[in-house]
């Protein structure tokens, strides 16, 4: 979703809130992850004394198979995150700044790129998952063999 900021850049005080989802269909092409909620995305983005803060949250489900066990499940997640928006990038400025190009952002890409980045490398469906057995292939968290003992 394009959000203008026109108005947020021009006017100290001023604020928007943001509530939407990011639909599935524009979350396919993501690879690697599939979505099985839409990602809802909430929060606000301000002017205090003249700096632009973008604050928000998502909140989704993602369908993953186990980096162990192989078994498919559901988790959902959560984030926050907080960004400075500033009109144009000068070379003082910190790559954490976002870019208001032609005075607006396209959040989904930020929401997007954020939260691929939080997502952890191995997908586990719990964190102690004890996986499969290396020698029968049993799923250790319901089975006990007797291959390494
Ligand atoms: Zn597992
Ligand atoms: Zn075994």
């Amino acid at each position: 979703m394009k959000i203008n900021l026109k108005q947020i850049f021009n006017i100290v005080g001023e604020s928007k809130d943001i509530s939407y989802d990011i639909t599935a269909d524009e979350l396919s092409d993501i690879k690697g992850y599939q979505f099985s909620s839409p990602v809802a995305v909430s929060g606000r983005v301000y002017n205090r004394a003249g700096v632009i803060y973008l604050d928000y949250s998502v909140e989704f489900t993602l369908l993953a198979a186990c980096d162990r066990c192989l078994k498919e499940f559901e988790r959902g997640y959560s984030f926050d995150f907080q960004h400075i928006v500033v009109p144009s990038l000068s070379n003082n400025d910190n790559d954490d700044y976002i870019v208001a190009e032609g005075e607006s952002i396209e959040l989904n890409d930020i929401a997007v790129t954020d939260l691929l980045l939080q997502l952890p490398v191995k997908m586990l469906c719990k964190d102690d998952c004890k996986g499969l057995c290396m020698v029968c292939g049993c799923d250790l968290n319901e089975s006990v063999c007797n291959c390494l003992n």
